[in-house]
């Protein structure tokens, strides 16, 4: 199958061909037709195999084939992302589909001065990838209005979904044209976000390319239990001994992500950190240092686990557990892409046997442990298995009562030195040489 069977224009055939891609991957074989016929789409396919192109394809198709021009402070495709670092890399994928078309894009999120967005704005743009805060700014401002809206992509849609972006989402829905394509990707959709988008999606084309919540088949994981206070310990071991050069690492905390960064800096590793408390410019150097080569290793917290897309990464390790299990198919989703091979190796504790259990439920798979020797854990992690259950280590069996009863009865065994109770057959020792006398 090729791009041209999908119907897509030689414009956006001859752009793929330049990105060396080859054959559409399964997502985008089935969600461009159905986003090229106008229709609502809801994709499931795992990480990393193609989603931008599945949509930002044929939605650059459309822009250049329906619709009017864009007028000023206005936007024709609003694409609604959850972190600022995907923002810009969505952003890049629309500019080098759309490479030679007559087409503006823009990028918009908090974190950075809000005036030369607002200058952006003011021509119009035909693509504008945002944040859904920052975009509600912009639209309270007027510098965009939404009335141009032609279609609505929610990337990475259940976390856009979930409770902390609802009231925002629900200003932007409210404002926008009842009239539209409305398009939700996603490598996960929990069955509550599967019945919220039922409420936004009219006849939509459902896609699904692999079990739903799936990891990528290339994706070797395992897990090393661990007590919790030896973490940072075992990790730089796990590093040094395996020579792991090139990782991206989870860490649940921003003071965890510090800290582990400078273990690794002290310990000679190029590294640079991502989290929340980071100023919007230097979360984007950190990526862009990472993605470069500049530093081999990355510490984040939960703002880098999604869609972002790091050429040839081998490795992420999870020092913590996600406290979200969709957040585990995100994370590891980072190595592995576009059919590449990768590993995922996650750090886990006693503590974290229940969110390791909704893991393995989630991906239908018990995750192969692997102690490692001389970091076993004191505080022994519960088995889990792939059906979320946590295995309870049985009671130890009760010692029986002797009935009260009987108790009478055995006055002589009761009152006997230990070594003749127990049934031990030693000979009982010499008696005295005085007593024997007696
Ligand atoms: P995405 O899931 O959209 O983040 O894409 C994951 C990676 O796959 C990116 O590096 C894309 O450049 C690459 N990619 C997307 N579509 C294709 C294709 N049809 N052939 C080869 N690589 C692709």
């Amino acid at each position: 199958m090729s791009f041209a069977s999908l119907g897509l224009i030689d414009p956006l055939v001859r752009n793929v061909r330049d990105l060396n891609y080859r054959t559409p991957t399964p997502v985008q074989a089935k969600a461009i037709p159905a986003v090229l016929s106008g229709k609502d789409v809801m994709a499931g396919a795992q990480t990393g195999t193609g989603k931008t192109a599945g949509f930002a394809l044929p939605l650059l198709q459309r822009l250049v084939q329906h619709g009017p021009a864009v007028s000023s402070n206005r936007a024709r495709v609003l694409v609604l992302v959850p972190t600022r670092e995907l923002a810009e890399q969505v952003l890049q994928s629309f500019v080098a589909y759309g490479k030679g078309l007559d087409l503006r894009f823009l990028a918009t999120y908090g974190g950075v001065s809000i005036n030369p967005q607002m200058m952006k704005l003011r021509k119009g743009v035909d693509v504008l990838v945002a944040t859904p805060g920052r975009l509600l700014d912009l639209n309270r401002q007027n510098a965009v209005q939404f009335d141009q809206v032609q279609t609505l992509v929610l990337d990475e849609a259940d976390r856009m979904l979930d409770l902390g972006f609802a009231r925002e989402l629900n200003a932007v829905f409210a404002a926008l044209p009842a009239q539209r394509q409305t398009l939700l990707f996603s490598a996960t959709f929990s069955d509550d976000i599967r019945a919220m988008a039922a409420n936004i999606l009219r006849g939509p084309v459902h896609i699904s390319v692999s079990p739903p919540n799936a990891t990528a088949s290339k994706i070797e994981q395992w897990v090393v239990p661990v007590d919790k206070r030896n973490k940072p310990d075992l990790f730089m071991h796990l590093v040094a001994q395996n020579h792991w050069e090139h990782a991206l690492v989870f860490v649940k905390t921003r003071n965890g992500v510090d800290y582990l960064a400078t273990v690794l800096d002290e310990a000679g590793y190029s590294v640079d950190t991502i989290h929340g408390d980071k100023p919007q410019p230097a979360r984007l150097r950190a990526l862009e240092r990472f993605k470069s080569g500049e530093v081999n290793m990355l510490v984040a917290t939960d703002v880098a686990a999604r869609g972002l897309d790091i050429d040839d990464l081998p490795l992420v390790i999870n020092v913590d557990l996600p406290i979200v299990a969709q957040d585990y198919v995100h994370r590891i989703g980072r190595t592995g892409r576009a059919g590449a091979k990768g590993v995922a190796v996650s750090l886990v504790c006693a503590d974290e046997a229940p969110q390791l259990a909704a893991i393995e439920a989630l991906i239908r798979q018990t995750l192969p442990r692997n102690e490692e020797p001389g970091f076993e854990a004191q505080h022994r992690v519960p088995q889990t298995s792939a059906t979320g259950e946590i295995v309870k280590k049985p009671k130890k069996p009760k010692k029986p009562k002797v009935p009260q009863a009987s108790i009478g009865a055995l006055p002589a065994l009761r009152d006997k030195p230990h070594a003749q109770r127990s049934g031990n057959k030693r000979k009982p020792a010499a008696q005295p040489s005085k007593a024997r006398g007696r």
